[in-house]
């Protein structure tokens, strides 16, 4: 199998590691009924992949299954993202998110070395365009060197920030060496791939629609599929992004925190004008904001994205602003939690909404850094949309967040299917240091012993 993969690390990486998982994966078809484990991870994206992962390496003994419900891994966030090693500048010290995005960068950086997937580390400017944001960018700096980023460097004066990116503007930047750039999806599809070399299975087109108790001693949760087929576990861990609420709801935990899907729309520079983006280049964050703000991303297939903004998605996995779920939008809307949040961001809301019809709006935020970038330079590109998790009084979700109906009903499908609820941005970047808490907290909560 190593030679296998080193002939796939040769070649074009992406799509020949999704033949080879194509060759093993098992669609829900083929499921016997019912086929038998330890453990079932439900959700292949990165963070389910990585976790799942982790979990065959410390327990190579245990029967273990990832299932999904696309025809492929890394189908939804962790296929359409900005692409971003982040070096973990933003976080409050001492938070997880801080802790487990350094961590994870370093983990990332490594594990593209050893499995020879490209990823370039171009470095990020975030740039102060006038005196307000100025004392914002210091207050970053201060919380980058907190959380012990790597290199960072406060870079004053139009002519410094020139040297990084001849066509960048501003009056202030803080430089960041050490972060890069990889297509997630790659990343996600290794970590399959690790887990299928460690003996575990895959099965796509496998959508779980429900857990039952299955009448079996030894693997006591059903986990129903919309094919019909079923499979028997004895534990289960739900890594479902965009579904992770409706995945916990299926083993009777509450509808709160509830997903709202927030739609990231990118432009993509014309490529004569690619030069003009060496590096990442971000604005500083307005802290009244969840978002980043709009940036400039290098991508590894040497294309340009200008973006994403932050508009409401009228589906779950709505990736076009004309898909449209009368059912999901109204569960949407008429969600306490999205009605509190969007009086409060009223505003910036309209504004992002009206910049995702009216580009020439969005090309003037972007004129702030790169005063060479014209309208007739841009074009509309592809989107992700972020599962972001909200409470009942309307705050983001910024942690994460487990549930398990354990203690609060009797069987096994109340004790032993754990949700992942919500795994805060950048869950890409961080991916390997979460999989291995994860795994941390299901060897722990269902105190995994090695067979
Ligand atoms: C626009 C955008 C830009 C971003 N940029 C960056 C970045 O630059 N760097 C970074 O580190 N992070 C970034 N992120 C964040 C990062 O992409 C996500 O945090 C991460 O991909 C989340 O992974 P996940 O596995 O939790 O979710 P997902 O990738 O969404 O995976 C969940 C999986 O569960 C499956 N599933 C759901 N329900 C079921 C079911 N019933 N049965 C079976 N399978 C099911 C889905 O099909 C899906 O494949 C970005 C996100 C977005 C949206």
């Amino acid at each position: 199998m190593s030679r296998v993969l080193s002939e796939i690390f040769r070649g074009n990486r992406a799509e020949r590691i999704v033949g080879v998982l194509n060759v093993r994966a098992l669609s829900a078809g083929s499921a016997s009924n019912s086929d038998s484990y330890d453990i079932v991870i439900v959700g292949g994206g990165i963070v389910g992949t990585a976790t799942a992962r982790d979990l065959k390496q410390r327990f190579p003994n245990y029967k273990m299954a990832i299932v999904e419900k696309e025809n492929g891994l890394a189908m939804h966030q962790s296929g359409h993202n900005s692409g971003v090693i982040h070096a973990g500048i933003y976080y409050k010290p001492g938070s997880l998110k801080a802790k487990l995005c350094v961590e994870g960068l370093q983990m990332s950086y490594k594990y593209c070395d050893d499995k020879k997937i490209p990823y370039k580390k171009v470095g990020k400017l975030i740039v102060a365009t006038n005196p307000a944001q100025v004392d914002l960018l210091h207050d970053l700096h201060e919380r980058g060197k907190k959380n012990k980023v790597a290199g960072l460097e406060l870079i004053k004066g139009e002519k410094s920030i020139k040297a990084k990116a001849p066509a960048c503007t501003g009056l202030e930047a803080l430089w960041s060496p050490s972060t890069g750039i990889v297509d997630w999806a790659v990343v996600t599809k290794s970590y399959g791939a690790d887990f299928q070399k460690g003996g575990g299975a895959i099965y796509l087109k496998f959508e779980v629609t429900g857990f039952e108790e299955a009448k079996d001693g030894a693997h006591p949760v059903l986990i129903k599929s919309r094919s019909g087929k079923t499979l028997k576990a004895k534990y289960v861990l739900t890594c479902g992004g965009l579904q992770s609420d409706k995945l916990a709801q299926m083993s009777g935990c509450p509808a709160s925190p509830k997903i709202v899907p927030f739609r990231g729309e990118y432009l993509l520079l014309a490529p004569e004008k690619a030069h003009m983006v060496p590096t990442n280049i971000y604005p500083v964050p307005d802290p009244r904001f969840p978002f980043l703000g709009v940036h400039f991303t290098p991508r590894m297939d040497g294309s340009i994205w200008l973006g994403p903004n932050a508009v409401l998605a009228y589906r779950r996995e709505g990736y076009k602003w004309y898909d449209f779920h009368l059912g999901e939008l109204m569960d949407a809307v008429l969600f306490p939690g999205f009605r509190k949040l969007a009086v409060k961001f009223l505003v910036p809301g309209l504004g992002e909404m009206f910049k995702s019809f009216y580009t020439p709006a969005l090309v003037k935020d972007l004129q702030k850094f790169i005063p060479a970038v014209e309208t007739k330079d841009v074009k509309a590109g592809p989107s992700g949309v972020r599962a972001q998790a909200l409470d009942e009084q309307g705050n983001l979700v910024d942690d994460f967040y487990f549930d398990m109906k354990k203690g609060q009903g009797s069987g096994s499908v109340s004790e032993r299917v754990l949700h992942c609820r919500n795994a805060p941005s950048p869950a890409a970047t961080s991916s390997m240091a979460i999989g291995k808490m994860i795994a941390d907290k299901i060897t722990d909560e269902f105190k995994l012993k090695k067979a």
